[in-house]
């Protein structure tokens, strides 16, 4: 994603099998080198931007038990304070925010998040993303302290982010705390990047290394056409756009 200061939601989809509103964010903080957001089904493009009278009105008339955050980076957009509340106080709705980076602490009332962490060496993070993961993985330690539920997540690049970072990042979660959800994603290739796409057996490699400090280890390695699509291949994806 690139970096666009008028951050606010560009689509809102919902989900009658989960019960479940999903809020897409537009922008980031981020300038990840391989960033799928691009390639997924209607991703990139938006025609407008939602206003927050229309996003709680349409809130209020689907009423659902969930509301996911989802991006871009959904901690960058100046209404998630409000929206976060008004979900837990007028809707009493679960809410998560799906997608993060981890930059920014999330505001009250968010209930889940979980942070694709892109590398644990410093280095590497800067030259992937643009900038450092101190505040990361402080970020990361600080929300599970304030009793947020934690889910992670991390995209395994053949030769650059391999299994010796996911080692690093399974072994940093677990310290805080080993039953703490982690998926590995095998990259799918994106225009401009140099890296080829992740095979199966090394993803499985990979979540088989992370499994020695984790319990609760998955992962997923899916072709770019099924990444355009990904209500063809998991329900979780199966919603309605309604805005
Ligand atoms: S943090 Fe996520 S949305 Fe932002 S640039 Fe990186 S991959 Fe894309």
């Amino acid at each position: 994603m690139t970096e666009d200061r008028r951050m606010a939601i560009y689509r809102i989809t919902y989900s009658r099998e989960f019960k479940r509103v999903s809020l897409y964010n537009w922008g980031c903080n981020f300038h990840c080198r391989g960033c799928s957001y691009g390639l997924m089904e209607t991703r990139g493009q938006h025609n407008r931007f939602i206003g927050m009278k229309e996003i709680k009105e349409i809130l209020l008339k689907l009423n659902p038990e969930k509301v996911h955050f989802l991006g871009g980076e959904p901690t960058t957009n100046p209404d998630l304070p409000e929206l976060a509340r008004f979900c837990h106080d007028e809707l009493h709705a679960y809410t998560k925010i799906g997608h993060s980076n981890g930059s920014i602490m999330p505001p009250a009332n968010i209930d889940a998040v979980s942070v694709s962490i892109k590398a644990h060496t410093n280095r590497i993070h800067i030259e992937y993303t643009g900038v450092s993961n101190n505040e990361v993985l402080k970020n990361f330690e600080r929300m599970y302290e304030r009793g947020i539920r934690m889910e992670a997540s991390s995209v395994l690049i053949p030769q650059y982010i391999d299994c010796d970072e996911i080692e690093k990042i399974a072994k940093f979660i677990a310290n805080i705390d080993p039953t703490i959800p982690y998926h590995i994603v095998g990259y799918v290739p994106v225009p401009n990047a140099p890296w080829r796409s992740a095979r199966q057996e090394e993803v499985e490699y990979a979540a088989r290394i992370a499994s020695k400090y984790l319990s609760n280890v998955t992962f997923s390695c899916l072709t770019p056409e099924k990444l355009r699509d990904l209500r063809a291949v998991d329900s979780r994806f199966k919603s309605a756009v309604v805005a």
